[in-house]
């Protein structure tokens, strides 16, 4: 439960904030729209008041005027096509359309609503837009509605600049100038770059400070099971071997085994193969820990690894009598590298040992030596249970066994790999292993000469 809250609290505070920033850039974008669109709209007022103070005119005037001789000659000419024909929609359509045109040829609104706009520092992207929403014309005869639609409201892009209503002879009209700011998006985030800017930049503060904690985290947790699990294994392997010896000497006190010379033999051989082993284990760990503690202290000499690889592969197959079967691949001409003999025998020792103890059929190893691009290479590779991709890139951390579900069953610490990585790492090289599940594994080291 612990645990959960432990990951639930963070969580949750990280998607409260990202919430809240949410919310801020949507206002933010909100309010830049807003304050453009009231500038926009003040500073075509404005430039309505100005053009009309200094012309005495926009535009419209004239354009009422054509319209009102255009309309005088469609009552008399078409007035009563447009009341009795079938196509008078048509020649509604065609008329509403003609005066469109009219009032958009004559206004100069646009165009000084332009200049007036850049000198005032504004950007001047817009489109002009006349929308009439009521147009009547009138003849002896009666009336005739053209356009009857709801104004416009000042919505999305669109700036009400202004409403006119003229009536004349011929019609009456009522028409708006809007204008229609087709790059508003761009805008509005252009005034709210910066404000966004930080707002990014505060949440990628904040998600990489939590994704650094919550790496930290879980490394910790996994540090933490691990060493659980390797006081386990050690309690384990430390026990095996000594509950061996305490038996054996019992053993020993007995009559029946005292008076046979060859069951005494064979219980002291017993009591001192795990006398040995248990020396081993003690070692590998106090050799891990003086490693932590200390620098490594190499002495290293100029030394043929294939006479030496092939010394440590004898000694080790005669060691556990005659355990797998070996091949050796050395490379002609012999190859030098300057190496710690001791520290270089332990390290093919434990790929060997574990080459050995990975397999669940005769183990063959094949053991290979090279040199390419100025550097030597140590091959080893068997023929055992191969280790699965996910646990591949763990193997060489201190502690880390892979789980073979009951992980007593193949005895270890952990500790072999780490070792071996940081014994290659101390002669400056680098370690690298393939594997195929089931087919085998291979290691490859390669050191500097
Ligand atoms: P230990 O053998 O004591 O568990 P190591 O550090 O030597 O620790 O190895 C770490 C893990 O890597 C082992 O638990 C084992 O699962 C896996 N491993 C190492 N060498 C081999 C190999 N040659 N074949 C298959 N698995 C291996």
């Amino acid at each position: 439960m612990r645990h959960r809250l432990i990951l639930i609290i963070p969580i949750g505070a990280l998607l409260l904030f990202l919430a809240v920033q949410l919310y801020m850039v949507n206002s933010i974008l909100q309010q830049k729209e807003e304050m453009i669109m009231m500038q926009y709209k003040s500073l075509s007022k404005e430039g309505l008041s100005m053009l009309v103070g200094k012309k005495k005119a926009n535009g419209f005037e004239k354009a009422m005027d054509i319209t009102d001789k255009f309309t005088g000659l469609l009552v008399k000419e078409e007035m009563h096509k447009l009341s009795d024909s079938n196509d008078s929609s048509l020649l509604k359509n065609e008329s509403a359309g003609h005066i469109y045109s009219i009032i958009s040829k004559n206004e100069h609104l646009s165009e000084v609503l332009r200049s007036y706009i850049i000198d005032a520092g504004y950007d001047n992207d817009f489109d002009a837009v006349i929308f009439i929403s009521r147009l009547r014309i009138f003849s002896d005869a009666g009336e005739m509605t053209l356009i009857d639609e709801k104004p416009p409201a000042a919505k999305e892009r669109l700036i009400l600049v202004n409403t006119f209503r003229e009536e004349r002879n011929n019609f009456d009209i009522e028409f708006s100038f809007l204008i229609d700011l087709t790059n508003k998006n761009e805008l509005v985030f252009r005034e709210a770059f910066i404000s966004l800017m930080l707002i990014l930049a505060s949440i990628i503060i904040v998600i990489s400070v939590f994704w650094l904690t919550w790496r930290n985290l879980v490394e910790e947790r996994r540090l933490s099971e691990l060493k659980t699990d390797f006081i386990n294994n050690m309690t384990h392997e430390l026990k095996t071997p000594l509950s061996t010896i305490t038996v054996a000497g019992r053993t020993l006190e007995k009559e029946q085994v005292l008076s046979d010379p060859h069951k005494v033999v064979e219980t002291a051989k017993l009591i001192g193969k795990q006398s040995v082993h248990l020396n081993q284990l003690i070692n590998t760990i106090l050799e891990t820990t003086l490693l932590e503690r200390t620098e490594f202290e190499l002495s290293k000499q100029m030394t043929d690894l294939n006479e030496l690889t092939h010394q440590v592969v004898t000694s080790f197959l005669t060691s556990c009598d005659g355990c797998a079967v070996a091949e050796e691949c050395y490379e002609k001409g012999g190859v030098n590298a300057m190496v710690d003999v001791v520290y270089y025998t332990t390290m093919i020792n434990n790929l060997l040992s574990n080459a050995v103890r990975y397999c669940t059929r005769q183990p063959l190893i094949k053991v290979v030596t090279g040199s390419e691009d100025g550097r030597v290479s140590i091959q080893v590779t068997d023929n055992g249970i191969g280790i699965a991709r996910e646990h591949l890139d763990h193997i060489f951390d201190k502690f880390y066994r892979v789980p073979h579900g009951n992980i007593h069953r193949s005895k270890g610490l952990g500790l072999g790999l780490y070792y071996v990585r940081r014994i290659v790492e101390g002669h400056g090289g680098l370690i690298t292993v393939t594997s195929k599940q089931g087919s085998g594994t291979t290691f490859k080291i390669i050191l500097p000469k």
